[in-house]
């Protein structure tokens, strides 16, 4: 059975996959091959290397990518990521997927991603600050709250956007929250922020499992990675009754067909650093926990990691996208040839984006909202998407990625139209 990572490094490039959805979406709406082009190709790109004085004096230079994919609806938006994986083409196809993401929800930005090729892991806090004010300077012409938008992702936290934040303000002159979303509550984060991308996959795959005739009580569920986004998932589906027997991270996977105590796991987590070793359940390898016999299964941990190989034997009837780009193309199709639902990223994982838009309109108002607001309006947008790409992919029977893809590149679409094009 392959690990986890090797499964993923076997995968196609994840441009592939964002371009091979964007050529779906194209060929449904009709349009031509010049819309077609402008879609696929980032409008703008900066590769800047980062340099860092490590805490024992010696210098190590980084790479670090800053990828606008499309500007059509607004300022681009899109998260920021540390990762020894990061290459450039990554970071095009999370940018591009953050476009789509932005226009289905409805929010009035254009797509973007960031990346250093970092492992933050074997770095001092410190050291992490000096790369992160030394990429934000490199990248700073091309950010702000009316440019582009950074935001968390994988290895970056609410203190790296706080660097961001204040690295900018310096530059600028004075304090600039709107330049990041996903700050400290404290520098005018927004309430709610924090679980939001959680918060709205499990909006989701409840929906999507009484969509499939699946009561959300007792049903089973796996939950691939325990971070931002996994973690407090599997907590919201508890909550709602649901019973999640297997967790896996990076280092392995655990399971308890009982289901497993998710408050003891946080705190052997926090302690630990990894599922793998809890007490209370069965160690079991990471790749083979895709492929329980579930009701649910949730990817919430990295891209490329459902695949032409493991795909054919993963047997959970709904796939939940909590992670970016999970599944491969190879995979996608499988899973409609065996009437596997997959609610695709762009609409599962828009939580953390939405509440990134509604800290952004808090900031740039200085008025902060109460977490009910926040929450109940995070609610009703990710449902009122859900029903909308629900209907499209009746309409027209297609997947509901295909429906998603194509319901944001119509709207990305008609912003450019409308605009016309310069010169
Ligand atoms: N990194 C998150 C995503 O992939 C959030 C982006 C944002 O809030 O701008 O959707």
């Amino acid at each position: 059975m392959l690990s986890m990572e090797t499964a993923r490094l076997t995968a196609a490039n994840p441009l592939s996959d964002a371009t091979a959805q964007l050529d779906a979406a194209i060929a449904t709406l009709g349009y031509d091959s010049g819309i077609r082009d402008m879609l696929a190709t980032p409008r703008r790109e900066m590769t800047v290397s980062v340099p860092l004085r490590a805490d024992d004096g010696s210098i190590r230079v980084f790479t670090g990518h800053r990828v606008q994919h499309n500007l059509s609806r607004g300022p681009a938006k899109g998260g920021l990521r540390y990762s020894p994986d990061v290459t450039l083409d990554e970071v095009r196809a999370l940018a591009m997927w953050m476009t789509w993401k932005c226009a289905l929800v409805d929010i009035p930005y254009g797509g973007a991603k960031g990346g250093i090729t970092i492992d933050p892991r074997v770095h001092s806090e410190a050291e992490l600050e000096r790369v992160t004010r030394r990429y934000t300077s490199e990248i700073l012409p091309i950010i702000g709250p009316e440019r582009d938008i950074p935001a968390p992702d994988i290895g970056t936290s609410e203190k790296t956007m706080a660097w961001i934040m204040d690295t900018y303000s310096v530059a600028t002159g004075y304090t600039v929250p709107g330049v990041v979303t996903g700050k400290p509550l404290a520098l005018g984060g927004s309430l709610g922020r924090a679980s939001a991308t959680s918060r709205g996959v499990a909006h989701v795959a409840l929906a999507a499992l009484q969509h499939r005739g699946i009561s959300p009580v007792g049903a089973t569920t796996v939950v691939q990675g325990f971070g931002k986004v996994g973690r407090d998932t599997t907590r919201f589906l508890c909550e709602a009754g649901a019973r999640v027997v297997a967790v896996a991270d990076q280092y392995g996977a655990i399971y308890n067909s009982a289901g497993i105590d998710l408050d003891r796991l946080g705190a052997h987590v926090d302690a630990t650093g990894s599922v793998v070793g809890f007490a209370r359940s069965e160690s079991i390898d990471g790749a083979a926990a895709l492929e329980l016999p579930v009701d649910l299964l949730i990817p919430a941990a990295v891209e490329g990691v459902l695949t032409a190989e493991n795909a054919p034997r993963v047997t959970a009837r709904v796939i939940v996208e909590g992670a970016n780009g999970p599944t491969t193309t190879a995979a996608d199709r499988i899973f409609v040839a065996n009437d596997q639902l997959v609610v695709p990223d762009i609409l599962a994982n828009s939580g953390g984006v939405i509440v990134s838009y509604f800290e952004w309109v808090q900031a740039n108002q200085a008025y902060w909202w109460g977490v009910e607001e926040v929450e109940s309006r995070l609610r009703s947008r990710m449902l009122s998407t859900w029903r909308s790409v629900l209907a499209y992919a009746d309409a027209r029977g297609l997947t509901l990625r295909e429906a998603a893809t194509a319901l944001a590149v119509e709207r990305v679409t008609e912003a450019h139209r409308l605009r016309g094009m310069y010169p």
